[in-house]
């Protein structure tokens, strides 16, 4: 048992920003520009295997320093998280279940030969650089709105060579990002191109790596020329439906035996991402919608879709993620045909979809107490 640090929270160094340097913009303007704007700090803690952790730092937002050497830019040495910090209808800034996004950092970590840690540790300091920033970059005449913290871990041994890196650093930042609002008329999804997978059995689509986005932006961008929101990812010759660009996917049908169904793939296989909102509606519809509908995690696929729709049995769809929350899904595209989906009365959403971001966004923006809202 090795005895270097571990990641410590508590012994955080902080070197605060001039408060007056920086206005916090409108988030039209926030969001207008190509560069994401962060708040004036963030945390960084490196690592290096003969020394362990070291203390965290809380500094002021700037530019990294890495050698042209280093891992992360030759072997895709990297992994990431979003969360998002909201501030509530009663005034507080909560994290939602940001328990899942520290564990799943870990996992993500350690799938690419990155040193692990206590995910709680990371908990903390997430939490220490929102109760700094929070208070000036999310004020309480912003409730209903959000910041969006991006952790990741990267490998930064400056020496090329397939090797898992000797030094890592681990950094937090916080940013504004657009607020996905409902896309007019629903997201509109396209199935991958024949010969582009997201991922594979024996793969790392389960892992939040960055090796897993830089790649799907092709067929991405194949699909947004054609009119289309985002990539409905299909899996091995039977088609299995899988993501919805980076958010987990969810149909909601009908059985051929006339039972209200809501079904989204597994994560046995290891192929899709374990989303922490794909967890919550999971959980939240079995609890609160039991009467209603069966929830089931299962493969299932596209020709499963075609068939429903033929025989008009899809009732709703939508993509869930961090990102765009939930946003109702109208159409699908797959090869030459259009699967058109309801929208609910007004056209917007359909009435299980509203009823299930209402379920979660009670809970982030504090309408609804809950031990998934973790107020700082
Ligand atoms: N799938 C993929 C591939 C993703 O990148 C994301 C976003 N993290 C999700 C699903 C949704 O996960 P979450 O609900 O935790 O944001």
């Amino acid at each position: 048992v090795s005895s270097l640090p571990t990641l410590d929270a508590s012994k955080i160094t902080i070197t605060r920003a001039d408060p007056n340097a920086r206005t916090v913009p409108t988030e039209a303007e926030a969001n207008s520009g190509n560069e994401t704007i962060c708040t004036d700090h963030m945390i960084t803690v490196s690592w290096t295997a003969a020394k362990g952790w070291a203390n965290p730092e809380l500094k002021p937002y700037g530019p990294l320093s890495l050698m042209p050497t280093a891992s992360v830019l030759h072997y895709a040495t990297e992994c990431f998280e979003g969360l998002k910090a909201f501030r509530g209808y009663d005034g507080k800034l909560r994290l939602f279940r940001p328990d899942c996004n520290a564990e799943r950092m870990l996992m993500s970590t350690l799938r690419i030969s990155l040193p692990g840690f206590d995910p709680k540790e990371l908990e903390k300091l997430i939490e220490i650089l929102m109760s700094v920033d929070g208070p000036k970059w999310l004020p309480k005449e912003r409730a209903g709105s959000f910041l969006y913290i991006r952790p990741a871990v990267i490998g930064t041994q400056p020496q090329l060579g397939v090797q898992a890196p000797k030094e890592a650093l681990l950094f937090i930042t916080a940013s504004f990002m657009p607020r996905m609002d409902l896309p007019e008329g629903g997201m509109k999804l396209h199935t991958n191109p024949e010969d582009m997978i997201r991922a594979w059995v024996g793969g790392f689509g389960y892992a939040k790596v960055g090796a897993n986005y830089g790649p799907s932006l092709l067929a991405t961008a194949e699909a947004r020329s054609r009119g289309f929101g985002q990539i409905l990812w299909l899996y091995g010759p039977e088609g299995y439906c899988t993501e919805a660009g980076a958010s987990n996917f969810f149909m909601l049908w009908r059985t051929k035996e006339g039972q209200l169904q809501l079904v989204t793939a597994p994560l046995d296989d290891k192929l899709i991402l374990d989303g922490v909102t794909r967890r919550s509606v999971v959980q939240l519809a079995r609890e609160r919608l039991a009467g209603e509908l069966e929830v089931v995690e299962r493969k299932y696929t596209i020709d499963e879709v075609l068939e429903a729709d033929k025989e008009g049995r899809i009732v709703e769809a939508f993509a869930a993620g961090t990102a765009f929350f939930i946003c109702p899904v109208s159409e699908i595209h797959h090869r030459g045909i259009d699967v058109k989906i309801p929208m609910g009365k007004e056209g917007k959403i359909g009435h299980y979809t509203a009823k299930l971001k209402g379920f979660v966004g009670d809970i982030m923006y504090g309408n609804e107490q809950h031990p998934w809202g973790v107020v700082i």
